[in-house]
């Protein structure tokens, strides 16, 4: 019953936007910014059949031509595909409004996966997956938590300038694959980047545009009891992350902005007008 009352709610919600596409008084790319996952999970190419003049076929025709699966859902759209997209439509004539550069640091422990598991479901923004040399925690999935690579490979891709920033932290390299962060930015995705303290200097340095947030937490009894009840790691490591977790708590100063993560909702909340303005 519960199955046969959301498919219902989905196709009501999908009419409403194709209805809406079709009278002209919403875009494709609104669409395509809606959070409803009754929308995310539609096909682009019924999208685009709705919109005045494209219908069907030539809905399939762009699809094929623009070389984007003809099951490819909404949510699943790559940034190449949407500049694709609008190019085909040349919506406004003008480019979108490039996305912003948001890093977020902060003392491990602090809840940052937490914010960008989050952020993730915002069809506003796009959260980088970035490449490391350490070895997978066992829930962790390639391409999705980190790109887990070889010291080897790590180096030819910093020595062929491929990262926007990288770090050691606790004996591993992290970086920041370039590529991906440019071309979601310039299809007015907000880009998020989830890095420490010495990355986020880089980007600074680098991008004057960009913001910086601090991740605080409550306070540092609160992190010590965080960081030492984590299962995964060794003594060794774990002693090593609290005194970097210090070292950490003292660069807050050099961020534009502070939010104390005492709760999610309440952090995400005030996150999001920095991030979007
Ligand atoms: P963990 O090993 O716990 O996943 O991450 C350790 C630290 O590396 C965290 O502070 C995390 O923010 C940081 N980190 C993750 N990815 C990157 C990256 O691409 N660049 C930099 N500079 N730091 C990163």
């Amino acid at each position: 019953m519960a199955a046969l009352a959301t498919a219902a709610q989905f196709r009501k919600e999908r009419a409403e936007v194709k209805s809406a596409i079709a009278r002209s008084e919403m875009t494709i790319f609104d669409a395509i910014n809606d959070h409803r996952e009754s929308i995310r999970r539609m096909r682009v190419v019924e999208l685009l059949a709705a919109v005045p003049g494209i219908g069907k076929s030539r809905a399939a025709n762009i699809m094929e031509r623009r070389a984007i699966s003809p099951t490819r859902r909404i949510g699943g759209l790559g940034p190449l595909q949407l500049m694709a997209l609008r190019k085909e439509l040349a919506v406004g004539k003008t480019d979108p409004v490039r996305g912003n550069l948001i890093v977020l640091s902060g003392p491990g422990g602090v809840g940052k996966s937490t914010i960008t598991s989050s952020l993730r479901g915002d069809p506003r923004f796009w959260v980088s997956v970035s490449a490391t040399t350490r070895e997978p925690r066992a829930n962790e999935k390639e391409g999705v938590d980190y790109f887990f690579y070889s010291e080897e490979k790590f180096q030819t891709m910093i020595d062929a300038g491929e990262f926007l920033e990288w770090a050691e932290f606790a004996g591993s390299r992290y970086g920041t694959p370039r590529i991906p962060v440019d071309e979601w930015r310039n299809v007015g995705k907000h880009v998020i980047l989830e890095i420490e303290i010495d990355g986020a200097r880089q980007v600074r340095r680098s991008d004057s545009t960009s913001r910086s947030v601090f991740i605080a937490p409550p306070d540092w009894d609160e992190l010590v009891r965080r960081l030492t009840s984590r299962g995964t790691d060794s003594p060794d490591r774990r002693a090593a992350r609290l005194a970097l977790a210090q070292a950490e708590m003292a660069a807050a100063s050099e961020f534009d902005f502070t939010l104390v993560n005492d709760q999610v909702d309440t952090l995400i909340a005030r996150l999001i007008p920095l991030a979007t303005a």
